[in-house]
């Protein structure tokens, strides 16, 4: 064989959600897009905010074109470096300076970077069950392994277990919240928790276990405060993206924000630009680095999300589907009537309702359900939804 295994088999087997999506897309195009309700994609379906198109005008309007396409930094423009610190310095008083932080195209390759500049051949990485299935490759394709930790009640974080998880050759824990795919938001005393165990483990090794907090769902909270990781834990390197929040998923961009409290900071950034540099990104999307210092913070209609929420969470209660309300991000994750998630998947399929099964999430028997879609596909979703709560006597049980 003289092409790489390892990526050959990621190649072919695509990831699960985006299978369910092609078949979503050809079902569309056999019974009408109205008769097919995909709940598959974390695609935001709320319009970016109106500051995105008008810095992108004035953008284009104001900046000569050759210096507005061209090549920045590696790290990023100047001046958007500046902005990204000067925003978490102030909403959340985070210690982060420009140096620190560095532009990428979304939080995958913010992940996939800061994983390639921490790993060493067999390094741990802890995620906590259920997670983001990307995790897996990125981890595994920097060299590193992947400990998987149960999260506790309710999805929330076990530190604890957590805590027992750390090995010797554990580089870093991996959080998500706003959490794909529970929508559970961490709250601050687990999170104070967890920090004050990892701090307990510094004793006695070289280096800190490093929290990588992966926020691309930061903004997208129904009341929830997402309390910052780079002000409860020193060692943290933030991965953000813009993908979300302003619903600009297709552009790529984001960014990584190392701590300047975290051990080895000015080492671990250079390892960042390295690392980088070694996957060939040269540099985040010009345009869209400067439209995104302009919008720092802001959202899409967070109001619009919220009403699919509470519309199909309610309504998949009433049915008698067990699920916690989430507090953030745009998904639900549901209890399968049956213990076989994917077998759940196939009957649901029967009324074109398209729902990914957990398994690759890290956790058998649940599904998840993307709520990002128009109001109205939910609306005419309901009554597929409560024909599948018949078929498992759900209705009755209530
Ligand atoms: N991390 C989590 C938890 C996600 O849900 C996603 C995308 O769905 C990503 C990372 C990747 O985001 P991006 O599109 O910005 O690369």
């Amino acid at each position: 064989m003289n092409i790489n295994e390892q990526m050959q088999r990621l190649g072919e087997e695509r990831s699960v959600i985006r299978e369910i999506f092609e078949y979503g897309n050809a079902r569309k195009r056999e019974v009408g897009a109205e008769n097919v309700f995909d709940f598959s994609l974390g695609n935001p379906s709320v319009p970016a905010p109106d500051a995105v198109n008008e810095e992108i005008v004035r953008l284009v309007r104001t900046m000569p074109s050759v210096q507005l396409h061209g090549y920045t930094s590696a790290a990023g423009a100047p001046e958007v470096r500046e902005a990204v610190a000067a925003y978490l310095r102030t909403a959340f008083a985070a210690p982060v300076s420009a140096s620190k932080v560095y532009m990428t195209c979304g939080a995958a390759a913010s992940l996939t970077i800061a994983l390639t500049a921490m790993c060493e051949a067999g390094d741990e990485f802890i995620v906590v069950a259920p997670y983001f299935p990307e995790y897996r490759v990125f981890i595994e394709r920097a060299g590193g392994k992947v400990v998987e930790v149960p999260a506790a009640e309710h999805f929330h974080l076990d530190p604890e277990a957590i805590g027992r998880a750390v090995g010797a050759r554990t580089k870093a824990v991996i959080l998500n919240s706003p959490n794909n795919p529970t929508g559970v938001v961490y709250g601050r005393e687990e999170l104070a928790r967890l920090a004050a165990l990892l701090r307990q483990k510094r004793e006695g090794r070289d280096a800190p276990v490093y929290l990588i907090a992966d926020e691309p769902y930061r903004e997208l909270t129904y009341g929830a405060e997402v309390p910052c990781l780079l002000t409860l834990y020193p060692h943290t390197v933030l991965c953000y993206s813009f993908s979300k929040s302003l619903s600009l998923a297709g552009e790529r961009i984001g960014y990584i924000a190392v701590s300047d409290d975290c051990a080895d900071a000015d080492a671990l950034f250079a390892a960042v630009c390295g690392a980088g540099r070694a996957l060939g990104y040269v540099c985040a999307p010009a345009l869209f680095q400067r439209v995104a210092a302009a919008c720092l913070g802001r959202s899409g209609d967070i109001a619009a999300y919220r009403a699919n929420r509470d519309l199909l969470w309610g309504a998949l209660k009433a049915y008698g589907f067990t699920c916690i309300p989430p507090e953030g991000a745009f998904y639900l994750f549901v209890r399968a009537p049956e213990p076989d998630a994917k077998a759940f998947c196939e009957r649901a399929k029967k009324y074109e309702l398209l729902l990914v099964p957990s398994d690759s999430f890290g956790l058998k028997g649940y599904v998840r359900i993307s709520y990002c879609v128009a109001k109205e596909t939910i609306e005419r979703a309901l009554s597929a939804f409560r024909k599948l709560a018949n078929d498992y006597g759900l209705c009755e049980r209530q």
